[in-house]
This record gives structure tokens, C-alpha cells and sequence, in this order.
């Protein structure tokens, strides 16, 4: 059986990776999400197990040292983790696997796992981004002003991707991403 491929979703915070992400997972029924790991406090609405396993600083740490994370970063100043075992079961399994994570922890993907496929997710503007994060509303005003920050730098590295996303329209965003899904099937 051949194995699954590995896809890697990036782009700055408040470009709407999880409302695209959503969108592929509800049209692209045989692709599975990696569920990652935080020491964030979950945001109203967010669910442990489904969006993020939300775990203590300890837990964190306990699970680096086991060597739990198949990548692991610091983004703005909580831990996030993709939990090495899913990634792995899913791939020998035969099935694709889409992992939502920054670009500190794509670039410890793209060393370990060099067929990996990389797309950036990116917005129409950096004012429209700004626009984004602050209508979002769930975030302090230090975090968005940290988060705002970190986008801007996120956005520097999105020619290292192998594909690069316009998050204009969700429809056509989506579409796009299926596409290079399809594409990379095919290419198999
Ligand atoms: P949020 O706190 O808004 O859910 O996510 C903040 C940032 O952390 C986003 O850029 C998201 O892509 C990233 N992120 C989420 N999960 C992981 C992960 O497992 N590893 C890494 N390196 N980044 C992650």
C-alpha cells in the first residue's frame, strides 16, 4: 500500500487558516487533520481533543523529553506540538494528513520529512490582515499587537512554500488547495 502524504498548512495568524481548514476538511472528506498539542488556554468554544489538546506547561515539557512531538515551537508564547504517533499511524495507514502549524515547526517538518508539501496561506494585504485580527475580537491588546508582529515576519517566508494561497475568497481558496491536493495525487 503506498503511504499517505504529508501536507503543511502556514500563514499568519488571522489570515483564516481555520476557517479555510474547516471548509477542505467538510469537502475533502478523506483528508485528516493532525490535532495539535498547547499550552495556550483554550478560547471560548474551543473543545479539547478537537481543536488542540490543551496540556500544562509540565505536560508540555514531559512530552519533548519523550520525544512525543514530531515538530514543537514557541509561538507567541505558548507551546504548540504535532503529536508524532497520529502523524505516523495516519501516513502507514495509507491516508493524507494535513498539519495547521507555524512556520518555525514547517521548517523542522521539512528536514524530517522532505516529501512533505508545503502550502502558505497568505492575505489580499497586511492592512486587510490587521482588519482581520481585530475583528476577531478574542485576543488582549497586547496579544494582537504581538500576534500583528509575528505576521509580518511569518509573511517573509512564504517563498520557502511550494505553493502560496490568496485567502481573498474562502470558496476559491479552498478550491485552490484541493486542486494542489489532487495535483499532488496525481503526481504519485
Ligand atoms: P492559535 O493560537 O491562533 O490557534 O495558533 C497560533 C499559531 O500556532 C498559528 O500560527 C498556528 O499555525 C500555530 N500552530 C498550531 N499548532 C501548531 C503546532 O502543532 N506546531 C507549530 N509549530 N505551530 C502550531
Amino acid at each position: 500500500m503506498d503511504e499517505g502524504k504529508l501536507f503543511v498548512l502556514s500563514g499568519p495568524s488571522g489570515v483564516g487558516k481555520g476557517t479555510v481548514l474547516r471548509e477542505l476538511l467538510r469537502q475533502k472528506t478523506d483528508l485528516v487533520y493532525s490535532i495539535s498539542a498547547t499550552t495556550r488556554p483554550p478560547r471560548p468554544k474551543e473543545v479539547n481533543g478537537e481543536d488542540y489538546f490543551f496540556l500544562k506547561p509540565e505536560e508540555f515539557q514531559e512530552g519533548i523529553k519523550q520525544g512525543r512531538w514530531l515538530e514543537w515551537a514557541r509561538v507567541h508564547n505558548h507551546l504548540y506540538g504535532t503529536p508524532r504517533d497520529f502523524v505516523e499511524q495516519t501516513i502507514n495507514s495509507g491516508r493524507h494528513i494535513i498539519l495547521e502549524i507555524d512556520v518555525q515547526g514547517a521548517r523542522q517538518i521539512k528536514e524530517k520529512c522532505p516529501h512533505g508539501i508545503f502550502i502558505f496561506l497568505a492575505p489580499p494585504s497586511i492592512e486587510e490582515l490587521a482588519r482581520r485580527l481585530e475583528k476577531r475580537g478574542t485576543d488582549s491588546p497586547g496579544e494582537k499587537e504581538l500576534r500583528l508582529k509575528n505576521a509580518l515576519q511569518e509573511m517573509e517566508e512564504k517563498d520557502d512554500y511550494d505553493y502560496v494561497v490568496l485567502n481573498d475568497r474562502l470558496q476559491q481558496a479552498v478550491g485552490q488547495i484541493i486542486e494542489i491536493i489532487r495535483q499532488e495525487e496525481r503526481s504519485s
